[in-house]
């Protein structure tokens, strides 16, 4: 299972590999975008990092909806409010719990997804988050109760990787980059970029 601490640590990890990467996503997001992916990801976990000592008592879907209540409001564009509802809806999976089994977790990520896509109404191909989060879903149901939450991760980060390469060729439909039509083709999606970055401190905080 993962532990209410290697939940902190996911966020403390989020907000380093954020800061890490904030001027490459804000490049990526400069190609096809308003060019603020980074500077939004990065400011929104710092404030993330501020508030989560008022809750690391709390139960870790207080500590979800904290995080996602953060971000909705101090993340303007697209981003702030999809990964946002990501971490509010999640955190109604975890209501009460100091520790997540494997299918906990997944259920989390799943009315996470759920959220986003509600929120967004992405589908597959539009060359969003979605083209990340949504084939990830469908790995880590394959998992059973037996699965370890770290084997686990392994695999979805290193998939995410492909998801994330495929997202290069397509022509985007939702958000700013649909703007651009045929000439968004040909760049990487900041936010299934920083999609993979978010599971990767994930995976760093069980491995
Ligand atoms: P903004 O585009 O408003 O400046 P950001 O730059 O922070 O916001 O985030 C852009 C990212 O948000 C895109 O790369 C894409 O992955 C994601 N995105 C935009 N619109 C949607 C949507 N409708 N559904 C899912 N993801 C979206
Ligand atoms: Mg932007
Ligand atoms: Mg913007």
């Amino acid at each position: 299972s993962i532990t209410k601490q290697q939940i902190l640590q996911w966020f403390e990890n989020c907000h380093l590999v954020l800061t890490e990467q904030r001027d490459y996503l804000t490049q990526l997001d400069t190609d096809i975008g308003d060019g603020d992916h980074g500077l939004n990801m990065q400011r929104g976990f710092s404030k993330v990092i501020e508030k989560l000592p008022t809750v690391e008592d709390k139960d870790i879907g207080t500590i979800l909806k904290t995080v996602g209540m953060t971000l909705l409001s101090q993340v303007g564009g697209a981003s702030g409010p999809l990964y946002g509802t990501f971490f509010i809806k999640g955190a109604q999976s975890a209501a009460g719990k100091e520790n997540l089994s494997a299918a906990e977790l997944y259920q989390c990520i799943k009315s996470g997804v759920e959220g986003i896509v509600s929120r967004g109404k992405a589908e597959i191909g539009d060359k969003t988050m979605c083209d990340v989060w949504l084939p990830l879903l469908q790995d880590l149901a394959d998992a059973d109760e037996q699965t370890a939450i770290s084997d686990l991760l392994e695999s979805a980060v290193k998939k995410s990787q492909e998801y994330l390469a495929a997202t290069i060729p397509l022509v985007a439909r939702k958000g700013r980059a649909s703007y651009l039509a045929e000439r968004s083709a040909g760049h990487q999606d900041p936010g299934a970029t920083s999609t993979c970055y978010i599971l990767q401190a994930l995976y760093d905080a069980v491995k």
